[in-house]
C-alpha cells in the first residue's frame, strides 16, 4: 500500500491541471476525508475527497527539517 501524505490546515497543494482562473496552487482550509481548499489565485473554494486530491496533485516536495 503506497503511503500517503497527510495534509494540514494552509498546506500549498499544487495540483496538476490548472483551474479554469489559471492558478494550480490550492491551500488546505480544513483537511480530512472531504478535504476544504481554496484556490489561491482566484479564492475559489471547493470541497473534494481527499482519495480525489491524491490523483490531482503533483508529487509534493519534501518539506525540509
Ligand atoms: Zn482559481
Amino acid at each position: 500500500m503506497k503511503n500517503y501524505p497527510k495534509f494540514f490546515e494552509n498546506d500549498i497543494l499544487t495540483f496538476k491541471k490548472t483551474h479554469p482562473c489559471g492558478g494550480n496552487t490550492w491551500r488546505v482550509i480544513r483537511p480530512g476525508v472531504d478535504m476544504k481548499l481554496e484556490c489561491t489565485t482566484c479564492k475559489r473554494i471547493i470541497i473534494m475527497p481527499r482519495i480525489e486530491v491524491y490523483k490531482k496533485i503533483k508529487p509534493q516536495p519534501k518539506a525540509k527539517e
